[in-house]
C-alpha cells in the first residue's frame, strides 16, 4: 500500500466514523416519538418511491425549478458510481470499475453529460437565489448561505470531476471501456508531464474531500434532505390527504395525552418529516393563509418542529439514560412547542386545504400535525379561538355547529316531495344533507335543487331529516376530535339502523368526513359527491339535457379543497357541466390540485378573520378576473365564502354564484 492510499483510508475511516456517529444520533432521536406501523405494504412504497422520489413527479409540478433540481437529483444518482470508483481508487491505485465493460462505457458517459448538467443547474440555482430572488427562497441570511454554501460544494465536486477524468484522458492513463465526450473536448486544453500528474492530483483530493466534507456537513444542515427524503417518501402515508388523521382510543384508560402537546407525542414519520424538509418553500408559496398575510407558514411548522426536535429529544434521551438535566437543559425541556417555538394563532389560520401537502416534494404531512398540535390545544389546554366555542357546543347540543333546533332540520323540504328515512324505510340512495343544507338559506336552495334533480330522475332515495347530525367534519378538523368520535358513533348507528349502503352528499366536507374518516370509526359505505351523482344521472340518461336552455354562458369554475386535493375529484363536476350545450368554462389560473381554497375549511367557517387580506377576496378576484358572470361551485362552505367575496367586491349586481347542482336544474326547467 503505497502512502497515499494509507492517507485515503485515514480520511476515509475519519470521515466515516463521524457520519456513522451523527447519523445514529439522528436515527436515536426518532425514538424519542410514538411508534406508527409505516412499514406495511412495501411493492406500493417502492411505487410512491419510483414516481415521487426517483421521477421527481412532484419537483417538476413547478417547471423551471424542477428542471434543475431534477438535474441535480439525477445527476447525483448517477454520480454514485463515480464515488464508489473514487473510494476503489483511493485504497489502491489500480482499482477501478472498468471490469464492467461496456456497463462501464455508459456510466461514464452518463457521469460525464451529468457533470455538465449540474454545473448549468447549480448556477441556475444560485441565479434564482441571489440575482432573480424568487420570493419563496427568500429565507434567514444564514441559511441563504448554507444554501449557496451547498451549491458551490456541489459545483466543486462536479467540476472537480470532469476536470480529473479529463486529466486522465491528457495523460493517456484512462480506463479502457471509459467514455467521456466533454473530458475528451477538455482534456484539449490540459497540462501534459508533470503538470498534469499535479491537477489530476489537486482535482481528485478535491473531489473526495468535498463528498466526504459534504457527508459529514448534511445530518448538520438543511440538506440532510439529500439522506432523507428517499426514506422519508417511502413512509410516506399512502392514504389520500383527507384520510391521515388517527382515530384517538378514548376507551384506553391509560392515555394521558390527547393529541400533540411537544415531539414526543407525534410519529416518528414526523420527526422524520423536519428532517427531510428541503426549505424550498413550495408550501408556504401555496398557503392561503400565508399568502394573504396570515401568521401561518407550513414551511416554518416544519422547521420549528425540526428545532424543537434538536433542542429537545437529546435531553429526554439523557434523561432516559437515567442522567440528571442541567439547569439551562431544563430550561429548554420545558418551552413549549405551541408557544415558544410555534405561535397558536398560525395553527389556528389553517384551513387545512392540504394545498401545502399537495406540493411538498418529499411528502412531509403538515395537516395532521397541525391537527394533532390543535387537538392537544382543544383537548387537554382548552385553548382556542374563543369563536370556536359556539360552534363545538352547538354541535354537542343541537347537532349543528349553527344554533338551530334539530327539529328544524328538515324544514328546507317544505312544499316538496322530499322521502324521509323514517316514513319510508324503502330507498336505494340515502340523501345526506348536511348542516349547512339543512339551515343555511342559501344551501337549502342546493339542497331543493339536487332534491328536485333527483325526484326527475326517478331515484328512491331518502333523507333522515331530524335524525341526521353534523358528521363532525368541523369539530375533526378544529381538534376536538371526543365531540367528531360522539357524532361519529352516532351517526354510524344511525345508518346501521337503516341499513344504508349508499349516501349522496351535496357538501364535500360531508363526503369526504363520510367516505374517508367513517371507515377509521367501522363506517363504510359506498359515499358519492352530488355531482359525482348528477353526472351519472345525466350519462345514463335518467336526467335529459337534451331539451335544455342552450343560450350561451360563460361560466368560472372554483375547485373545493375537499373534493379536489381532498379525493382527487376534478373532472365529474365539470364534465356534467359540458354536458350542457351553450356553457362555456372558463379556466383559472390556480385550479384543479392547484386550486386555491375559499378560505372556510378546517372550521375556518366558524372563526372571524381579522389579519391580512380575507382568503374568500384573495380567491373571488381570481374568479372575477374571468370575466365570467356565473361562478360555479360545488359546495355550500364555498358558496358562501366566494359570494361573500363578490359582495366585499361590489359585483353582486352582474355575479352570481351557483351550485352546480342549480345550474343543471336551471337548464333542465328554465324559469
Ligand atoms: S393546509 Fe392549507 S392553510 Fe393549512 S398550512 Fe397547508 S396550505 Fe396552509
Ligand atoms: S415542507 Fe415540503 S414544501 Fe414545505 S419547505 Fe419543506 S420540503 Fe418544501
Amino acid at each position: 500500500m503505497e502512502v497515499q492510499n494509507i492517507i485515503f483510508l485515514v480520511v476515509l475511516a475519519v470521515a466515516a466514523g463521524l457520519f456513522a456517529k451523527s447519523s445514529s444520533r439522528l436515527v436515536a432521536y426518532l425514538s424519542v416519538a410514538k411508534d406508527e406501523n409505516r412499514f406495511d405494504r412495501p411493492l406500493r412504497r417502492i411505487w410512491q418511491v419510483l414516481v415521487i422520489a426517483i421521477g421527481q413527479k412532484k419537483i417538476l409540478r413547478d417547471k423551471s425549478a424542477g428542471m434543475i433540481h431534477a438535474a441535480i437529483f439525477w445527476g447525483f444518482l448517477i454520480l454514485l458510481g463515480s464515488a464508489v470508483e473514487a473510494i476503489l481508487e483511493g485504497l489502491n491505485h489500480d482499482w477501478s470499475l472498468n471490469f464492467l465493460g461496456p456497463v462501464y462505457s455508459a456510466m461514464t458517459v452518463l457521469t460525464d453529460l451529468f457533470c455538465l448538467f449540474i454545473i448549468v443547474a447549480t448556477l441556475g440555482a444560485m441565479y434564482r437565489r441571489t440575482i432573480m430572488k424568487v420570493k419563496r427562497l427568500q429565507i434567514s441570511k444564514e441559511e441563504s448561505l448554507e444554501a449557496n454554501l451547498i451549491l458551490l460544494t456541489i459545483f466543486t465536486i462536479v467540476t472537480s470531476l470532469l476536470i480529473s477524468n479529463a486529466e486522465r484522458i491528457a495523460l493517456g492513463t484512462d480506463f479502457s471501456w471509459a467514455v467521456r465526450p466533454v473530458g475528451e473536448m477538455l482534456a484539449g486544453v490540459l497540462p501534459v508531464g508533470t503538470g498534469g500528474e499535479i491537477v489530476f492530483a489537486v482535482t481528485w483530493w478535491l473531489h473526495i474531500l468535498c463528498i466526504l466534507g459534504f457527508m459529514n456537513f448534511l445530518p448538520y444542515s438543511k440538506h440532510l434532505h439529500v439522506l432523507t427524503s428517499v426514506p422519508n417518501v417511502y413512509f410516506s402515508s399512502l392514504a389520500p390527504i383527507a384520510n391521515q388523521l388517527e382515530r384517538i382510543d378514548f376507551e384506553d384508560e391509560n392515555l394521558e395525552q390527547y393529541g400533540v402537546n411537544d415531539i414526543e407525542d407525534f410519529s416518528w414519520k414526523t420527526i422524520l418529516d423536519g428532517y427531510t424538509c428541503t426549505h424550498c418553500g413550495r408550501c408556504t408559496s401555496v398557503c392561503p393563509a400565508n399568502q394573504t398575510g396570515k401568521v401561518l407558514d407550513p414551511r416554518g411548522i416544519i422547521v420549528s418542529i425540526h428545532e424543537r426536535t434538536m433542542d429537545k429529544a437529546p435531553l429526554i434521551l439523557k434523561q432516559q439514560n437515567g442522567e440528571e438535566l442541567t439547569e439551562e437543559e431544563q430550561v429548554v425541556f420545558d418551552k413549549k412547542l405551541v408557544g415558544d417555538y410555534i405561535d397558536p394563532e398560525a395553527l389556528w389560520a389553517c384551513t387545512t386545504c392540504g394545498a401545502c401537502m399537495q406540493e411538498c416534494p418529499v411528502m412531509i404531512e403538515h395537516v395532521p400535525a397541525i391537527v394533532g398540535m390543535r387537538r392537544s390545544q382543544v383537548m387537554m389546554e382548552a385553548e382556542f379561538p374563543q369563536e370556536v366555542q359556539p360552534a363545538f357546543s352547538n354541535m354537542e347540543n343541537n347537532g349543528s355547529p349553527w344554533a338551530f333546533s334539530q327539529a328544524e332540520r328538515a324544514d328546507w323540504t317544505e312544499g316538496m316531495e322530499v322521502p324521509i328515512a323514517a316514513e319510508t324505510q324503502d330507498f336505494d340512495v340515502l340523501f345526506w344533507v348536511g348542516c349547512a343544507g339543512s339551515f343555511d338559506d342559501r344551501a337549502k336552495k342546493v339542497s331543493r335543487a339536487f332534491a328536485e334533480l333527483m325526484n326527475l330522475a326517478g331515484v328512491k332515495y331518502a333523507i333522515l331529516g331530524t335524525e341526521e347530525q353534523c358528521t363532525g367534519d368541523s369539530a375533526r378538523r378544529a381538534g376536538n376530535e371526543y365531540l367528531a368520535d360522539m357524532m361519529t358513533q352516532a351517526n354510524i348507528e344511525t345508518f346501521e339502523r337503516y341499513n344504508v349502503k349508499t349516501i349522496v352528499a351535496t357538501c364535500p366536507h360531508c363526503f369526504s368526513t363520510l367516505s374517508n374518516d367513517y371507515p377509521q370509526f367501522g363506517g363504510n359505505y359506498e359515499v358519492i359527491h352530488h355531482t359525482q351523482y348528477i353526472q351519472k344521472l345525466v350519462a345514463n340518461g335518467k336526467l335529459d339535457l337534451h331539451g335544455a336552455d342552450v343560450s350561451k354562458e360563460a361560466i368560472a369554475y372554483h375547485d373545493s379543497c375537499y373534493l379536489g386535493r381532498y379525493n382527487d375529484e376534478y373532472g365529474a363536476p365539470r364534465a356534467t357541466l359540458e354536458h350542457v350545450p351553450g356553457l362555456e368554462i372558463i379556466t383559472n389560473p390556480r385550479n384543479r390540485s392547484k386550486g386555491f381554497c375559499c378560505g372556510a375549511g378546517g372550521a375556518r367557517m366558524f372563526m372571524e378573520e381579522t389579519v391580512g387580506k380575507p382568503v374568500n377576496v384573495e380567491r373571488t378576484e381570481e374568479l372575477l378576473e374571468t370575466g365570467a358572470n356565473t361562478i360555479a361551485v360545488n359546495c355550500p362552505f364555498c358558496s358562501t365564502m366566494i359570494t361573500d367575496g363578490v359582495k366585499a367586491k361590489d359585483r353582486s349586481e352582474d355575479v352570481v354564484v351557483k351550485d352546480v347542482a342549480e345550474i343543471i336544474l336551471e337548464k333542465i326547467q328554465p324559469h
